[in-house]
């Protein structure tokens, strides 16, 4: 398994630095983030150290991610919140900063001070089919 001795998510996993883990096992960690957009927002993260989404082997992200249910309601039974957002950014202008793959739970509630911008569009005449077309073809090499 990949790690990185300079990776902050990497000393977390082999407990070189302290953190507040609600779950461990040799595919994954889970763990308060230090500063949580909500109360109870946990960040989910591989054992193995891959930057991005698209470089972790698949056994290993089907690993980290059997556990995903049970953290995402035992966040919802804990906080009491109304919904949850799973929220998983790759590259810096996703706003990942951590540069080890991390999924975010984060508990929702009406008014709460989490917001984003979705800037719902619609696909010129053709625009569609030739995306579809072009990744099932990019899947299949
Ligand atoms: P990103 O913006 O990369 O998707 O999110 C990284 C997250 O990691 C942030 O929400 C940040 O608060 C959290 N984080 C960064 N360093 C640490 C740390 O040392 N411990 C914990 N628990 N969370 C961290
Ligand atoms: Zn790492």
């Amino acid at each position: 398994m990949e790690t990185d001795p300079n990776c902050i998510f990497c000393k977390i996993v082999a407990g070189d630095i302290p953190a507040s883990k609600v779950h461990q096992d040799d595919a994954c960690v889970a763990f308060l983030d230090i500063a949580p957009l909500i109360e109870g927002h946990v960040l989910l993260i591989p054992a193995g150290h891959y930057e991005t989404l698209d470089q972790i082997p698949p056994d290993e992200v089907a690993a980290m991610l059997k556990n995903l249910p049970a953290l995402v309601a035992a966040v919802k039974a804990v906080t009491n919140c109304q919904g949850v957002n799973v929220l998983q950014n790759n590259g810096r202008v996703a706003h990942q900063v951590v540069p080890h793959v991390h999924f975010h739970i984060i508990p929702r509630n009406p008014g709460d001070e989490f917001h984003f911008n979705w800037p719902a569009g619609i696909y010129p005449q053709g625009r569609a089919e030739q995306l579809t077309e072009a990744m099932r073809k990019q899947l299949a090499e």
